[in-house]
């Protein structure tokens, strides 16, 4: 079936680099991308989002961070950055429970709802991320784990917030690990994803991006994305490298239509 999603690769750059290997790899991508099917979006470290809208300039390549404060107004928040306070720095994007912070930061789904309001009402848009651990995948729950955390989000902020965001399904034991989910069984539960929305507004699920996330590579893109649900990649250690973070945007523009 005919889509009219437009496919986006994000990159997460997580804890990498300086003000300076940023600046190139910021000015890098935004020079070389041209292909106006797919979106792009960069998720430099907190400290380099400033650098890199520079070194984007006018590029169509847009940027996001990769976490929010869960609190709206300015206050007593030692260490937090709010969600106006990225968009003021040019952000327009914003990672929502990456499972890293899921796992490390204390991330947990109440959290994630809060942080997932927070950026929609400074005017960013969340890119949730879900996804289920190895122990969890064996033990056959999956579906059921992905589902609990896009419902926390859904409970809180109501399906209609979807129509303003993207969801990434992550499987954990897949980021940063060189294995990779088979095609066939991201597209189930990217299916099931959607199905879940579909169950509450069906214009909004078959409008809402979903893209995966596990050591996308350029060698897995293609197949990834030539998937009926799956509309993209989010992107952790491939997106370091500017060759390659173009070249599986490229397998995304590519599969543009299902
Ligand atoms: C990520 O950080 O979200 C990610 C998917 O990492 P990697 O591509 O390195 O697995």
């Amino acid at each position: 079936m005919a889509t009219t999603r437009r496919p986006m690769v994000a990159g997460n750059w997580k804890m990498h680099g300086t003000r300076a290997t940023a600046r190139v790899l910021g000015g890098d991508v935004g020079r070389r991308h041209e292909d106006a099917r797919v979106e792009l979006v960069l998720c430099p470290p907190l400290v380099h989002v400033g650098v890199v809208a520079e070194a984007l300039g006018q590029s169509p390549v847009a940027l996001g961070a990769q976490n929010l404060a869960r609190w709206t107004d300015d206050g007593a928040y030692t260490g937090e950055v709010s969600g106006a306070m990225l968009a003021d720095m040019g952000c327009r994007y914003v990672l929502v429970g990456h499972s890293e912070r899921r796992a490390l930061l204390g991330d947990e789904d109440a959290v994630v709802a809060e942080k997932f309001a927070a950026a929609q009402a400074a005017r960013l848009l969340p890119i949730l991320c879900v996804g289920e651990t190895l122990e969890e995948r064996e033990a056959g729950r999956s579906l059921d784990v992905v589902g609990a955390q896009l419902r926390a989000v859904i409970d809180h902020c109501g399906v209609a917030a979807l129509a303003d965001a993207v969801l990434a399904y992550e499987p954990v034991w897949a980021i940063g690990t060189g294995r990779t989910a088979a095609a066939e069984d991201a597209q189930e539960v990217h299916a099931h994803l959607r199905c879940l929305v579909a169950e509450q507004d069906a214009k909004i699920a078959g409008s809402l991006r979903i893209l995966y996330g596990g050591s996308v590579k350029p060698g897995n893109a293609a197949e990834l994305f030539a998937q009926a649900d799956i509309d993209g990649g989010l992107i952790g250690g491939a997106s370091l490298n500017a060759g390659d973070f173009l070249s599986i945007a490229q397998a995304a523009a590519q599969t543009q239509s299902h």
